[in-house]
This record gives C-alpha cells, sequence and structure tokens, in this order.
C-alpha cells in the first residue's frame, strides 16, 4: 500500500486520535523505511521504546522461540518467565527486597502504583497523590488526573479525586501540597513530554528527606526514563535517591507492549491475593521479550555506551547552539533523552530534519527531543549532527526573524 491509499483507510475506519503524516513498514537498527521506500534515521525509537534498536536480532528470537512454544497462560498458573524477569528488575533496581507486577502499558503500570499506594494509605485515612505541573503520567482517568496539564483532562470531567499538583523541582510547591490525607508524591526523575527536563539533584534528596519526614510515599514515574535511557537502569539512579516504588513500560518490551511496577521492602506485600490483576499481564511471551531486552542492554554494555554517546551527542548540539545562539538557547537531558531548546517552536526543525532523512520529535512547543536507540553509534551520531547542522542552516534567517532573543551574537 502507497502512505496515501494508507491515510485514506486510516480516515475512513480509525478515529482521529492521531495525525500522522510518515507510513513506516520497515525497521532495522537505528533506521526505519516508509512505504515509498524512503530511509529514515530514527531518533524517536517509538518515543523511548525500541531502546535497542528495530529488530535486534536476539529479541526476534527470544520472541520467535517463546511463541512456538507457549505465548500466553493466565496469571492462575505460574510461567517460568516471569519470576525471571521479575528478578532482573529487582536487581537492576538496587532496592533491597524489591518486587514486580507486569501489566501493558505506562498508563496501567502508573494506575496500579496509585491503587498500591491508596491501599497502603488506606489504614491511615491518606488517599492524596501529589504530582508535578507540566508532568506526563497516561491517558486513563486516573493517570490523566495525575497528569498536570489541563489540555490532557478538558472535557473529561468530573475527575477522580485525590490528587493535587505542585512544581517540578521547587520544593516549597510541595510542602505547600502535602494535606494529613497525602499518601504519595509521583514524579519524573526526569520530565519528557514536559519538555525534556532533569530534576535537579539537590531538589530530588530534599523531596526524599521531606517524604520520610512526613510519613509520605516517593514514586517514580520511569515509564520513559528508564530501561537504560539516561545511561542508568533507571533514571533516579542519576541521583543519590531511591524510591519506594516505580513504574515501567516503553522500553521494557522494545515495542512488545508490557508495563512493571517495581516496589521496594515498604510495598513490596502490599498488594495480597485479589488487589489487583490482569489478564495479559507478564504473559511468557512479553517477558521473553523483557528478558532478551535486559540481556542485550547487559552483553553490549549499552548502559555505559549511552553515558558515551550521550556526551558525544550532546557536545555536537552545543556545537549547534552556538552557531545558532539567536533562537537555540539550551541543551539538556541525560544520557540519550536529549532535548534541543529553542526559542522557537521546534516543529519546523522537525520537519526539515524529515525532509532529509532523520525522525526526532518536537515537545512541548519549543524542544526538539531526540531518542536515538541506545545502541546508535558515533557514525549514526555524526550523520545526524550532519542532519541537524544543515537544518539549522537553512532554517536560520526564518527562525531566527521568530526569535524573542535580542542577543546578536
Ligand atoms: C508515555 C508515558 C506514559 C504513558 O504510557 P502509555 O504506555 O502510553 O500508557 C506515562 N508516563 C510517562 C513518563 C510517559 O512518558
Amino acid at each position: 500500500m502507497t502512505t496515501a491509499e494508507i491515510a485514506k483507510m486510516q480516515k475512513d475506519y480509525l478515529m482521529p486520535t492521531y495525525a500522522p503524516e510518515l507510513a513506516l513498514v520497515k525497521g532495522l537498527g537505528p533506521r526505519v523505511w516508509d512505504a515509498e521506500g524512503n530511509e529514515y534515521l530514527d531518533f524517536v525509537s517509538g518515543i523511548a521504546v525500541t531502546n535497542i534498536g528495530h529488530c535486534h536480532p536476539k529479541m526476534v528470537k527470544a520472541v520467535q522461540d517463546q511463541v512456538e512454544t507457549l505465548a500466553h497462560v493466565s496469571n492462575l498458573y505460574y510461567n517460568e518467565k516471569q519470576p525471571q524477569l521479575a528478578k532482573e528488575l529487582s536487581e537492576c533496581s538496587g532496592l533491597p527486597g524489591a518486587k514486580c507486577f507486569f501489566c501493558n502499558s505506562g498508563a496501567e503500570a502508573n494506575e496500579g502504583l496509585i491503587k498500591l499506594a491508596r491501599l497502603w494509605g488506606s489504614d491511615q485515612g491518606k488517599y492524596e497523590i501529589i504530582t508535578m505541573r507540566q508532568s506526563f503520567h497516561g491517558r486513563t482517568l486516573a493517570t490523566l488526573t495525575a497528569t498536570g496539564q489541563e489540555k490532557v483532562q478538558a472535557g473529561f470531567g468530573p475527575l477522580p479525586e485525590g490528587f493535587s499538583y505542585a512544581h517540578f523541582n521547587d520544593l516549597p510547591s510541595i510542602e505547600k501540597a502535602i494535606t494529613p490525607k497525602t499518601a504519595a508524591v509521583l514524579i519524573e526523575a526526569l520530565q519528557g513530554e514536559g519538555g525534556v527536563i532533569p530534576a535537579d539533584p539537590e531538589f530530588l534528596s530534599d523531596l526524599r528527606l521531606l517524604c520520610d519526614e512526613k510519613g509520605i510515599l516517593l514514586l517514580f514515574d520511569e515509564v520513559q526514563c528508564g530501561m537504560g535511557r539516561t545511561g542508568r537502569w533507571f533514571g533516579f539512579q542519576n541521583y543519590k535517591v531511591q524510591p519506594d516504588a516505580f513504574s515501567l513500560a516503553k522500553g521494557l518490551g522494545n515495542g512488545f507492549p508490557m508495563g512493571a511496577i517495581v516496589a521496594g521492602a515498604t510495598l513490596a506485600d502490599t498488594f495480597q491475593v485479589g488487589h489487583h490483576a490482569t489478564t495479559f499481564g507478564g504473559t511468557p511471551l512479553a517477558c521473553s521479550a523483557a528478558l532478551s531486552v535486559i540481556a542485550v542492554l547487559k552483553e553490549e554494555d549499552l548502559l555505559a555506551h549511552t553515558m558515551m554517546m550521550g556526551a558525544y551527542l550532546v557536545e555536537g548540539l552545543c556545537e549547534i547552539a552556538t552557531r545558532h545562539k539567536k533562537w537555540i538557547s539550551e541543551v539538556r537531558g541525560l544520557g540519550l533523552l536529549l532535548g534541543l531548546v529553542l526559542d522557537v517552536p521546534a516543529l519546523p526543525l522537525q520537519k526539515k530534519l524529515q525532509e532529509k532523512g532523520m525522525l526526532a520529535l518536537a515537545t512541548a512547543g519549543n524542544v526538539l527531543r531526540l531518542l536515538p536507540p541506545l545502541n546508535v553509534s558515533k557514525e549514526e551520531i555524526d550523520q545526524a549532527l550532519l542532519y541537524l547542522g544543515e537544518s539549522c542552516e537553512e532554517l536560520h534567517d526564518e527562525m531566527a526573524a521568530l526569535s524573542p532573543n535580542p542577543c546578536q551574537c
């Protein structure tokens, strides 16, 4: 099918919740191809999903073998892959005695975290969850309420009770939001959708102390920044803090839909039989996919590689930013979750890159988010920097004219 044929059929038969332009039909490593055979360097990775690249042979083999052996059993039965995966995640988390619950998406993992916090607090009458403005936690009713953006919530009221909001990197605003009914603070170590904004180290350490002092849980949403994306297994490991529990999804299955809750000792046994369940959570097929992802991250030493490639990409981005000071203000992020922060809308840059054969993502209006696969090579980063450099050059006059930045340098 051509892109036009696919687009026509989508218009007729799918709810218009998305507005795609490209039809992607094939992927390999850090590259994808559209229906007309055009090649793209993929610095979106399905939004931090395909962290080990498209069609990694090890994952293909693991999924093929498992689907031929046993794809699904109910959680009424043991399946040997599920505890194996839980053990891996528990060990990677560094949280003593950590235990897991498996589900199917990021929103579902966060929904589970919210239930976990409420059940934990129910004896003491605590149920309120404090989340951050500009956060993103998902699209179910509870998680869109947790998401501190009005545009995500508009039209879906009445929203569930028990959520309040504070400002990211602003401890006093969290202190102010705490009440005797507060059960937890839910936060991203690095806000992804919010514009690639890392937490300040001091803010997170002070938040941990505050939560301990007030008897409040600290929960991390690691859906986007987890699974090696920041150069550590989980985003919070860039900081000297440990959460009471955290959620995972996106990169966990590298494209196989999967989510998880990982809970430290305080919450590891809060859910008992009958408290929480899902049909597809932790099937042998899903767990085999995730086990292969973890094996590849370890065998190919991809956490260290992510740090190195991240530093290399930042260096190149900073050079570009310096050349276009008039409309590029900052490079920020951790590992390979990076943002080129503009003084102007980022969409024209996204489009220009796409014309040249590279995918990147405009986020939060003025941020170009770059999410290459974690096994990206130096040569592929050089290619991306070339595309970026050329695009910025070609857009310079147009962007500089839009920029409110008076700097003439
Ligand atoms: C994508 C994302 C979610 C939602 O995950 P879904 O799988 O789309 O439900 C939640 N939190 C963060 C931080 C995300 O980036």
